[in-house]
């Protein structure tokens, strides 16, 4: 790559561009999962829509390989590439937010700890990720579930529009009315289709939840697990929340003598009248004996950040993922007998359910295909030692090989591991061919490669 190029370049766009030689070269190359450990030959931080568009028009006429990194959390490491070029928006990462009109618009580097504090600053909210330094783009491109999903839907079924970068460098709205088959192709076929440079949200009122963590003994897991299954087939939309199996880390509200053992934890969040919120909660609450609870009245952004030390930046991760249509007592067999084997405290299950809004928008209106599926559980192995590698994704395969078998075909694309492309058509059913349409209308040559790839 020639010089003149990359001073081209640096004439063109206002944020950093970094080269293999140049100072904070590794800072700027590493992303969330320290497992990846790719060298770019390129990194743009880009600053503006402009200097996105740079970045695609740059990897583009030079036929390198292009990533797109956003909050940088892709297991796979899909945020960045080796040889190849890096459009960094971390740097993008306002927040706007119209009360009046109850949507908000997020430039393609916000994550949704920026997120919910501009939207929980007017007691508003939407769908978004369980952790706060996940990124809003990827995330909501791939689906996007958390606890307001059964209340509202998919974050990607709140996204009234989007900025989009294409292959072509040009830059387009995508929404129901502009651009209507991008849109819908970007509402769950992740980054396949452009740069989202920034994404607008359907907001609702969400002021405090009640809700967190509460754990139960092992030998009350299966009790709790059948529980869950008939109490969220019918619960009310505004409760959400997910069973985990989960190693107590040491926080104050859990009996210091337990810190170290396994349970099954369950994350609660009520997003109705907090007054409500106990009577809510408390069938679930009552279903076997709680050893220990942080379980109150919060800001909807505090649960989001509640967790966040458990997973800081630099772990190592392997994870994998199916839809549940039915937990079957033969699944919850599975589950009983892999997630009390959780290696780590960073380590997780969760039995995320999609049922409630997820299942009002048809199968076909957006790529997001599993609609009749009722939960979304994954196996998320995460450690600090890199010595550890082959004894965590052993747990995490052993788990999945249990209960991929009693799943649904496919998966979410967010969940799943970069060993998984030979699943992505499972994970999209009848919605395949139209995303390949859509992919030789907008990324013929798949510039957009670096993901879990639809081909043209
Ligand atoms: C700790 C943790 C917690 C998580 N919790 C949840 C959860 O609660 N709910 C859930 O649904 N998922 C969750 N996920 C999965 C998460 O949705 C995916 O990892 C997602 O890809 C992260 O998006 P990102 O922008 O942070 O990642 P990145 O690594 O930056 O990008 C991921 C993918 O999205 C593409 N992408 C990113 N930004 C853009 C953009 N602006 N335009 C176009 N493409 C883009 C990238 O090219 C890449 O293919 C979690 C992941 C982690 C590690």
């Amino acid at each position: 790559m020639g010089n003149s190029k990359i001073e081209t370049l640096r004439g063109r766009v206002r944020g950093a561009v970094i080269l293999p030689s140049d100072d904070g070269y590794d800072e700027a190359r590493r992303v969330y999962n320290a497992m990846i450990d790719r060298r770019p030959a390129v990194i743009v931080r880009c600053a503006s829509a402009a200097d996105v568009a740079a970045a695609v028009d740059f990897a583009r006429e030079s036929q390198l390989a292009l990533a797109v990194r956003g909050g940088g959390h892709s297991v796979p490491g899909f945020g960045t590439v080796d040889g190849g070029v890096v459009a960094d928006l971390s740097g993008m990462r306002a927040v706007h937010v119209d009360p009046e009109k109850r949507t908000a618009r997020a430039e393609g580097g916000a994550t949704w700890g920026a997120f919910n504090e501009a939207t929980g600053a007017f007691g508003l909210a939407t769908t978004g990720g369980i952790i706060s330094t996940t990124g809003v783009a990827g995330l909501t491109l791939g689906g996007g579930i958390g606890y307001l999903a059964r209340g509202f839907g998919l974050s990607c079924d709140n996204l009234v529009s989007a900025e989009v970068v294409t292959a072509d460098g040009r830059t387009v709205t995508a929404s129901e009315d502009e651009h209507a088959d991008l849109f819908w192709a970007i509402r769950g076929g992740g980054g396949n289709f452009g740069v989202a440079t920034a994404l607008e949200f359907q907001l609702h009122p969400v002021q405090e939840i009640y809700g967190g963590p509460m754990f139960f003994e092992l030998e009350d897991a299966g009790t709790v697990l059948r529980f869950y299954r008939e109490f969220i087939a019918d619960a009310p939309e505004q409760f959400g929340g997910f069973p985990a199996f989960q190693i107590a880390p040491p926080l104050p509200f859990i009996p210091e003598n337990r810190h170290g053992d396994t349970f099954l934890a369950f994350v609660a969040c009520w997003a109705g009248p907090v007054e409500e919120g106990e009577r809510a909660l408390k069938p679930l609450h009552d279903v076997a004996q709680v050893v220990a609870e942080h379980v109150g009245p919060m800001p909807y952004p505090a649960l989001n950040g509640a967790f966040d030390a458990l997973v800081p930046a630099g772990l190592q991760h392997y994870w994998k993922a199916n839809f549940v249509r039915d937990l079957t007592d033969d699944a919850i067999a599975a589950h009983l007998e892999h997630g009390p084997r959780v290696p780590t405290v960073n380590s997780t299950v969760h039995i995320y359910p999609i049922n409630g809004a997820c299942h009002r928008v048809a199968a076909d209106a957006t790529a997001f295909a599993y609609r009749e599926a009722n939960f979304a559980p994954v196996i998320a192995g995460m450690w600090p030692d890199p010595a550890q590698n082959e004894a965590n994704i052993r747990w995490v395969r052993e788990y999945y090989a249990a209960t991929a078998p009693l799943s649904e075909e496919g998966g979410y694309i967010n969940f799943m591991a970069g060993d998984d492309q030979d699943r992505i058509k499972a994970n999209y059913k009848g919605n395949y061919p139209r995303l390949v349409e859509a992919k030789r209308r907008w990324d013929p040559d798949n510039l957009f490669r670096v993901n879990q790839n639809i081909k043209p």
